[in-house]
């Protein structure tokens, strides 16, 4: 391990929305790995067939994966040899592949199978939250939605929330990092890139977003939503 890996040993957590870890500086900063679908492929069909979420899944979201890792080799390579960085395209890399591995993350985390933990109206915190922030939840489904078709080119639409504003908000990303509010937690997300719905729906985005609302997994959705602090 290159002595620059060595940090203070300050433990300090991180929090993306549901995903919360903490890191020792002590110990070696870890690489990103693909995490596993917590739900067999073929689950969510037919809202999402098994041949387009593992298309999704193990070369898209692994193809980010990969990129952010080559990415950090490439500022380890640089600071151990004390070479120059072009700063600026690192961080533009590193904004597109770190964000694309974690909202997929998030976004196989915050889908289930249909009537299994998937689809129906959100309970608990979650419909008091949808109700104080869009009036009900059938407003908030239309703003969604909307939000999610009308991305231009490739992005998401996510559900956010921060405690320095007593709301919930409708986020519209492009890419993976665009229109982004620094800081506000990730309660849900759609992926509305052509490669999330391509195989199933071909250029007919707006019939995989009627298809997301059936494999919506309001529990976890809940548990991001305990998160927010
Ligand atoms: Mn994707």
């Amino acid at each position: 391990m290159p002595e620059s890996r060595l940090k203070q040993s300050i433990l300090v957590v991180f929090s993306f929305g549901f995903i919360s870890f903490s890191v020792n500086f002590m110990e070696k900063i870890k690489t990103f790995t693909l995490p596993k679908l917590p739900y067999d492929y073929n689950a969510l069909a037919p809202y999402i067939s098994e041949q387009q979420l593992k298309l999704h899944h193990d070369k898209h979201h692994q193809a980010y994966v990969n990129a952010a890792n080559a990415a950090f080799e490439k500022l380890d390579k640089a600071h151990s040899e004390n070479t120059d960085i072009d700063v600026k395209a690192i961080s533009k890399e590193l904004a597109f592949n770190v964000g694309g591995h974690l909202l997929h993350s998030i976004f196989w985390e915050n889908m289930a199978p249909a009537g299994k933990g998937g689809g129906g109206q959100p309970g608990g915190a979650v419909a008091d939250v949808i109700n104080m922030g869009f009036g009900s939840f059938e407003r908030f489904k239309k703003e969604f939605t909307m939000a999610a078709a009308s991305t231009e080119g490739s992005g998401w639409a996510a559900l956010v929330a921060h405690p320095c504003i007593g709301r919930p908000l409708i986020m519209q990303i492009e890419k993976h990092n665009v229109n982004v509010f620094p800081a506000f937690h990730i309660l849900m997300v759609l992926d509305v890139w052509e490669h999330a719905y391509y195989v199933d729906y071909k250029n007919e985005r707006p019939k995989f977003i009627e298809a997301f609302w059936n494999v919506v997994n309001w529990d976890r959705v809940n548990k991001n939503l305990s998160l927010v602090k």
